[in-house]
Parts: structure tokens; sequence; C-alpha cells
């Protein structure tokens, strides 16, 4: 099953992608994920993406596509039972170079989950959660970029009949269980 996980950043993405990866036996990929280990690991790569993320601003096409690119090639060779993308894609470039590699991969998606999440309840949440890139002024930032460049993608999946939105509010596990009865349909 290959998923793609649209949210806001503090939607609850994380905790829903570890009970999915989980039931299914699918990979993750976390863009996110993948580039704090680069600026951790000290690498180039990290180091040309560590302002985009503390200022929490897009990191440039090239370095996340090389990053997703990679990741995807090396599941697809591992034969895996699929994926989850988590952080990708955040614009409509994005979405439209995620199509064109799955394709030459042969790996279309199944579906795009959308954890649909008010954004003063973001703001709470994400305070409260306290990573290096969750002061008040880079979350306003974080959410407006989602509002101008990842939204759009919502109309862009639903045209494709891909898109499944999912209140990401209330209870954690009845949100995994709504999660589940959508893709055990799909599976
Ligand atoms: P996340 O863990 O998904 O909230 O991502 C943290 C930060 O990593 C974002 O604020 C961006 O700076 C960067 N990032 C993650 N995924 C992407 C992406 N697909 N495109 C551009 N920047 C990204």
């Amino acid at each position: 099953m290959r998923i793609v996980l649209l949210g806001v950043p503090g939607s609850g993405k994380g905790t829903q992608t570890e009970a999915i990866v989980n039931r299914y036996c699918i990979s993750t990929i976390s863009t996110g994920d993948l580039l704090r280990a680069e600026v951790d690991a000290g690498t180039k790569l990290g180091q040309c993406a560590k302002p985009f993320i503390d200022t929490g601003n897009l990191v440039p096409f090239d370095i996340v596509l090389g990053v997703i690119e990679n990741s995807l090639r090396k599941l697809s060779e591992a034969s895996s039972k699929g994926f989850l993308i988590d952080g990708f894609p955040r614009d409509l470039p994005q979405a439209e170079a995620l199509d064109k590699l799955l394709l030459r991969l042969d790996q279309p998606l199944d579906i795009v989950l959308f954890l649909d999440v008010d954004y003063e309840e973001i703001i709470k949440r994400l305070l409260i959660r306290g990573r290096n890139d969750d002061n008040e002024d880079t979350i306003r930032n974080r959410l407006q970029i989602f509002e101008d460049k990842t939204s759009p993608l919502i109309s862009y999946y639903t045209k494709k009949g891909l898109l499944r939105k999912i209140k990401g509010t209330g209870d954690v596990t009845d949100i995994s269980s709504h999660i589940s009865r959508i893709l055990d349909e799909v599976a």
C-alpha cells in the first residue's frame, strides 16, 4: 500500500504514521526526519537545509527531491510492501515530481490522507511539543506556508480521486480506527 499523509505540522502525522506502518508493515519516509538526520550528521546537504528548517521555510526543491528519490529507489529495490510518505509533497511542483517519480518506478499512490486540525489547536500543540523549530514565529510561518503552498494539494489529489479527509482532533485511538477503516478498504 502506498500512502501520502498530508497535514499541518502538529496535526498528529507522526503518531498516526506509527500506527499505520505497524498495522500494514510498510515503510515510512519522512522528509523532515531525513533532513534533520542530515543536519545532525553535519553533511553538506544538511548544512544547506539547516537555515530553512530553522526558520520554518521550505528547503529548496532540488535538495528535497534528491532525498525522496533516494529513499523511494531504495524501497523499490528492497521490494517492500509499500510506504507512507510524511511531509512530502509540500507544494504543487513537489506533487508533480512525485507523480513522475512513482510512474517511473511503476508504484502509483493508492491513497492520500489529509489530517484536518484547526490552526489554533495546532499552535497550542506545537508549543507543548517544543522541538527546536517549534517557537511561535516559526510555527506561524509554517502554518502560512501550509496555507499558501501545501493546501492546494488537497484539490490536486481530490481531482485524482485519491484524497480522504480525516478529522484530526479528539481521541487519538478514534482517529487511528477511522484511518484503519479507510485503509482496510484500500488494502
Ligand atoms: P516536518 O518534520 O515535516 O515538520 O519538517 C520540518 C522542516 O523540514 C520543514 O519546516 C521544512 O523546513 C523542512 N521540510 C520537510 N519536508 C520538506 C519538503 N517536502 N519540502 C521542503 N522542506 C521540507
